[in-house]
């Protein structure tokens, strides 16, 4: 990768402001899609988590923002869930400059999101579901938007987001530039490029994936009796770690069961008032809890950097769950442990999941002997190891597809 955002015809000003936080080139996809997307093209882009999808439409957003009017954003990107929007409008603030930005979802009250839109914005990060409320009463106005991003479209299509994201695309201008970015682009996602796209450039990035390839993947057989005790090991042995559980109550059970075990743990779930899961995902991003909870929900899209590990405490429903949940770790191509624990009568079903995906990881008994040291592997430790060999030796280093 030996291009620049400069030689890309990103502006100054905002190279500058990703260089003060850190970004200094761009990752594949941003390389691929930058030149099409900031000359007004439509853009169609398949790229795994963690690849890097919100400055590939987010620098573009900014560089050609249109002023806006109070209520009568000019660019608009919607997001499934609110913990992404939150991060989406958080990392587009840290290069904006002037460039308005403002988010609204649902879970929280009205008032303040009605006087951003008051006062105005460039750029608005939506959920589906509050955007409409918000139109129906009158507090916004999409027909100025002249840029929609639709951000996670297969996610929005799988949480039935799809009729909402028509409704608002067909409010707002006729000739606007349209960027559709997903981890997958068929079935419904297909129909949408279709439908709201103008002959759209296609940009894929492969599936050499951060998340399957560089992490190490471990399946453990345990008792309902020893899950806890083995997810503890594996946080007391690889540091910061994302547990998945299946639901609201068995998250806040665990949570309470690990800090017994002395681990501390915040939960993020769909039964919390916003500022909580944001305040949980706060301690958990600042290091001061050494496990976060989640449910599927709630945890879809959120960025939490330097993950050391992922725990499936329960099951994944299928293997874009699989994969979801383990782009937690592993991101931007750093190395990263992923823990299954499976009961009895989950093998069946784990071994299913591991031919859809690729993966040829025998279950095994908990060996947290031989985990990483704490802190996060780094990416040679990790293709070093002796599970990682199991794992299609010859596709290391060489491109794969993942579905
Ligand atoms: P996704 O494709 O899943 O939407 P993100 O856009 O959230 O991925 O990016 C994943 C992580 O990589 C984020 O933490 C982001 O800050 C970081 N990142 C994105 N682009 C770059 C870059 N060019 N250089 C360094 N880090 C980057
Ligand atoms: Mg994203």
């Amino acid at each position: 990768m030996s291009t620049t955002f400069a030689r890309l015809g990103v502006p100054a000003s905002i190279s500058r402001a990703l260089q003060r936080g850190g970004i200094h080139e761009p990752f594949e996809i941003q390389a691929a899609v930058m030149a099409d997307a900031l000359a007004g093209r439509d853009i169609c882009g398949r790229a795994p988590t963690g690849s890097g999808k919100t400055l590939a439409f987010g620098i573009p957003l900014v560089a050609n923002a249109v002023k806006a009017r109070s209520k009568r954003p000019t660019a608009l990107v919607l997001s499934p869930t609110r913990e992404l929007a939150e991060q989406i409008a958080t990392d587009l603030r840290s290069f904006a400059g002037e460039v308005r930005v403002g988010v609204v979802y649902g879970g929280v009250g009205y008032d303040r999101q009605r006087k951003q839109l008051r006062d105005g914005l460039e750029v608005l990060v939506a959920c589906p579901g509050r955007l409409e409320d918000l139109l129906a009463q009158g507090a916004v106005r999409l027909q100025d938007v002249q840029l929609a991003v639709i951000d996670e479209a297969d996610r929005l299509s799988d949480m039935g987001f799809l009729p909402a994201v028509r409704r608002l695309l067909d409010q707002t201008a006729p000739d606007r530039q349209t960027f559709l970015f997903s981890a997958t682009l068929d079935g419904d996602v297909k129909t949408l490029t279709r439908d709201y796209q103008n002959r759209p450039v296609t940009h894929t990035v492969d599936a050499e994936t951060p998340d399957v390839v560089a992490a190490d993947h471990r399946f453990w057989q345990v008792n309902q009796a020893e899950r806890v005790a083995a997810c503890a090991r594996v946080i007391k042995a690889a540091g910061q770690t994302i547990v998945f559980c299946r639901t609201r109550h068995g998250s806040d059970r665990l949570t309470r069961q690990l800090s017994q075990r002395g681990i501390s743990a915040a939960v993020i779930h769909g039964g919390h008032a916003q500022d909580r899961r944001t305040r949980a995902l706060r301690q958990f991003t600042a290091g001061r809890v050494q496990a976060l909870v989640a449910t599927d929900v709630a945890a879809r899209g959120i960025h939490v950097e330097d993950v050391a590990s992922v725990v499936h405490f329960d099951p994944p429903e299928d293997h874009k769950t699989y994969l979801h949940r383990s782009g937690r770790t592993a991101r931007a191509g750093r190395g990263g442990l992923v823990v299954s624990l499976l009961q009895p009568e989950q093998m069946g079903e784990a071994r299913r999941m591991q031919r859809r995906i690729g993966l040829n990881e025998a279950i095994t008994l908990p060996d947290a002997g031989d985990l990483p040291d704490q802190g996060a592997p780094d990416v040679a430790s990790v293709r070093t190891s002796s599970k990682l060999a199991m794992v299609a030796p010859a596709s290391r280093g060489s491109r794969r597809r993942r579905r």
